[in-house]
C-alpha cells in the first residue's frame, strides 16, 4: 500500500515539475517527458484538475482536423512562492504565483547582513508588508527561496558567512519560523539559475554568468545545467590570481581578480588616485569627501564622459577579460552574461572585457561566443530562487523516480 502511494506521488510530482519548468504541455508531451504511460498521465491529470492544482488550457489556435490535444498548465491561483535575493546593498523580493506569473517585485535597501537572529524578524516584517500589499495570505504561501552572498551550500541548507545562527542549519531555522518549505542558494548561483530559466542562458549549452557587484563571482552553466563542482563551491572566479605582486585580498592571497576588478576594487583605486590629485568631474563640485566616493560615483561620471572614470572602468575590464579569456579556452562557452550592479551601468566595461577576452583566447574557441548584459538585471537572483522553491514543491530526487515510473 505504501509503495503504491509512493509511486503515485512520484508520478504526480514528475508531472507537476514538468509543468513548473515548461508552462503549458499536452498530455502526450507529458508522457514523453516523464516516461509515464498516456492512460496514467490522463488519470493523474484528471485528479490534479479536481484538486485545483492544474487547469485545462482552452486554446483557440487549435483548429486542425480531429480532436484537439488536451493542453494543461498549473493553476496560478493555487498558491504562491516568494524569491528573496538578500544582498549586501539591496534586497530584492519577487512574489510569483504557481504559474510563475510575477505578482509583486520589490527592491529595498538591505537590512545589514549579520549573524544576529533578529535579522529574521526584520525579514519577516518585510515579507508581511509585501504579502499584505499583494493581498496574498500566509496560508496561500507554498514556499520561499532565499539567495545570500558568502559561503553557502544550497544542498546542505547552510550559510557560513551571513545568517549563521550556530548549529541549526539556516534552512531549518527558516522552515521552523515560516512553517513552509524553504530553499537557500548562493547569490551568484541563484542569479545564474534565474538566467538559465528566464533569461539569457535559457538556450545556452555553456554559459558563464558574471556577477559584478561589490565583489565578483561567477556561475557556470554546462550542458544546460548549473555546475556546482564536487562540494558545491564552483565559481570562485574572483580569487584567481591575475597579478602576482597585486594587492592583498581578504582571502590571504595577492593579486586576486576581485582586488583589481570589482565594485570594491574600483572604489579603492578611485579614492587612491583622487587623493593623489587625479582630475575628474567626480570632485569638480567640491561637494564630495573621499569616503563618499564609490564605484557608483565612478559609473555615473563615466556615463557623463569623465575620462578618469572611463579609464578606471576600462582597466578593470582588461583584468576581467584576462580571466574570461582563460575560461573561454577551458570551457568553450557560447554565452557570457554580465550581470550585477556594475555591469548594468557600464558599457565601457563590457567593451573592454570583450576585446581583451577575445585577444587572449583561441579563435576557434571564441569565434561564436556572445557577450551580453543581463536583461533580467536585479531580478535574476530572486527569480532564480523563486523557481528553485517552486520546483522543490514537487521534489522527486530523493524518491528515486527511475525505480517507479
Ligand atoms: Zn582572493
Amino acid at each position: 500500500m505504501k509503495k503504491v502511494s509512493r509511486k503515485n506521488k512520484i508520478r504526480r510530482n514528475l508531472i507537476l515539475r514538468e509543468l513548473v519548468e515548461n508552462g503549458q504541455l499536452s498530455l502526450s508531451e507529458l508522457k514523453d517527458r516523464t516516461g509515464i504511460t498516456l492512460p496514467v498521465v490522463s488519470d493523474l491529470v484528471t485528479k490534479l484538475k479536481k484538486e485545483g492544482l492544474i487547469l485545462e488550457v482552452k486554446d483557440k489556435e487549435i483548429t486542425s482536423a480531429g480532436r484537439p490535444p488536451v493542453i494543461v498548465k498549473l493553476n496560478g491561483k493555487a498558491g504562491y512562492v516568494l524569491g528573496i535575493d538578500f544582498g549586501r546593498i539591496y534586497t530584492n523580493f519577487i512574489l510569483v504565483d504557481l504559474e510563475l506569473n510575477i505578482v509583486a517585485e520589490v527592491r529595498k535597501k538591505s537590512i545589514p547582513l549579520s549573524n544576529d537572529i533578529s535579522i529574521i524578524d526584520k525579514l519577516e516584517s518585510e515579507i508581511n508588508k509585501i504579502l499584505e500589499h499583494s493581498k496574498v495570505k500566509w496560508k496561500n504561501m507554498l514556499g520561499i527561496g532565499l539567495s545570500i552572498p558568502g559561503i553557502v551550500s544550497g544542498e546542505k541548507g547552510i550559510s557560513k558567512t551571513y545568517l549563521n545562527f550556530g548549529d541549526v542549519p539556516l534552512r531549518e531555522t527558516l522552515r521552523n519560523r515560516f512553517k513552509l518549505p524553504v530553499h537557500i542558494e548562493h547569490d551568484v548561483k541563484a542569479m545564474t539559475l534565474g538566467e538559465l530559466w528566464f533569461g539569457e542562458a535559457k538556450k545556452a549549452k555553456c554559459a558563464l554568468c558574471l556577477n559584478l557587484g561589490w565583489g565578483l563571482s561567477l556561475g557556470v552553466v554546462i550542458d544546460g545545467r548549473l555546475y556546482y563542482g564536487s562540494e558545491g563551491f564552483a565559481g570562485e572566479f574572483g580569487h584567481i590570481q591575475i597579478k602576482t605582486d597585486g594587492p592583498l585580498c581578504y582571502c590571504g592571497k595577492h593579486g586576486c581578480l576581485e582586488t583589481l576588478a570589482s565594485g570594491k576594487a574600483i572604489t579603492q583605486i578611485a579614492r587612491e588616485k583622487i587623493a593623489n590629485g587625479a582630475s575628474t568631474i567626480i570632485t569638480a563640485n567640491g561637494d564630495k569627501e573621499l569616503n563618499d566616493i564609490d564605484s557608483t560615483s565612478v559609473l555615473e561620471a563615466a556615463s557623463q564622459g569623465d575620462q578618469f572614470s572611463i579609464e578606471l572602468i576600462e582597466e578593470a575590464g582588461k583584468y576581467l577579460g584576462q580571466g574570461i579569456g582563460i575560461l573561454i579556452n577551458i570551457l568553450n562557452p557560447d554565452k557570457i552574461i554580465l550581470g550585477g550592479g556594475i555591469a548594468n551601468a557600464a558599457r565601457y566595461l563590457i567593451d573592454s572585457i570583450t576585446s581583451t577576452a577575445l585577444k587572449q583566447s583561441l579563435v576557434h574557441l571564441n569565434k561564436n561566443v556572445k557577450f551580453v548584459p543581463s536583461e533580467l538585471g536585479w531580478k535574476a537572483g530572486a527569480l532564480g530562487v523563486a523557481m528553485l522553491a517552486a520546483r522543490d514543491l514537487f521534489e522527486v530526487e530523493h524518491l528515486n523516480p527511475t525505480a517507479y515510473v
